[in-house]
């Protein structure tokens, strides 16, 4: 059994058919799955799906690319919201110098906050880094982040930066890319990577693996990134889904 730690199926990729993309999910033997908010909005369309679903959490956050609508009502309207029984973080949250679609200037302040929001209402953090690894670190590890505890979803840093993200007490999660034949180096990175502190993630509908890159991605697919990871980590699929899915349930508080 399976967790995809982050998906967003309340995007319009999914309009057409959402609730048969949630049904192969469930066929797949996907235990659970969290819907990633982006914006006050998503954030409240992803609630409203983890509450027609029981096998559906949700996380609520503001992207770095939409940090700079954040106004006043913004902070008090997350916090109502992370108080919803399906919410199990807040995410995601970061930051993004890959498409600045909010200034740098104003993502590094905003990441704070919202960092500190999730220690108010004790919840872990979803982390967003393109291509702003060093000054990702260095906030979280300002923010005293290890008293908060999260993720780096779609991690892409090096073997140093993981490094210090698990010394925050940190997990480490995977996306579908790891399948691509060009991904030799990614591989490696993973192997060096202590299995009790991996997730597995679609990030649908992106990123999809192989064999269906190009098409768009859904959380049944992160069974192809465990397959990897275990050969990867030269164990059994069925061991990598236990202990994967024991670590997503331990960061997010999964319990029945
Ligand atoms: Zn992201
Ligand atoms: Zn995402």
């Amino acid at each position: 059994m399976l967790i995809d730690s982050h998906a967003h199926l309340t995007l319009s990729q999914f309009d057409d058919d959402r609730e048969m993309v949630i049904q192969r999910a469930r066929e797949a033997g996907l235990k659970h799955i969290i819907t990633v908010g982006l914006d006050i909005e998503d954030c409240h369309k992803a609630i409203m799906l983890a509450e027609e679903y029981d096998f559906i959490f949700a996380s609520v956050g503001i992207h770095p690319h939409d940090v700079k609508s954040i106004d006043t009502k913004t902070y008090s309207r997350l916090k109502r919201l992370s108080a919803h029984d399906k919410v199990v973080a807040i995410g995601e949250i970061g930051l993004d110098f890959y498409r600045n679609l909010s200034p740098r200037k104003i993502q590094f302040p905003r990441f704070r906050e919202q960092l500190q929001l999730a220690r108010e209402v004790s919840l872990p953090v979803i982390i967003h880094d393109r291509e702003a690894h060093q000054e990702t670190l260095k906030i979280l590890q300002e923010e005293r982040a290890e008293t908060i505890g999260g993720v780096i979803h779609c991690f892409s840093g090096d073997l140093a930066m993981a490094k210090s993200c698990l010394d925050l007490g940190f997990y480490i999660s995977i996306p579908g890319t790891i399948t691509f034949k060009n991904s030799r180096d990614y591989q490696d990175l993973v192997r060096e990577l202590p299995l009790n502190r991996l997730l597995l993630e679609t990030d649908s509908p992106f990123l999809t693996p192989h064999p269906f890159r190009g098409k768009r991605n859904e959380p049944a697919y992160v069974y192809y990134t465990a397959k990897t990871v275990a050969r990867v980590k030269n164990i059994d699929v069925a061991e990598l889904a236990d202990i994967t899915t024991c670590n997503a349930q331990k960061l997010f508080g999964l319990f029945p």
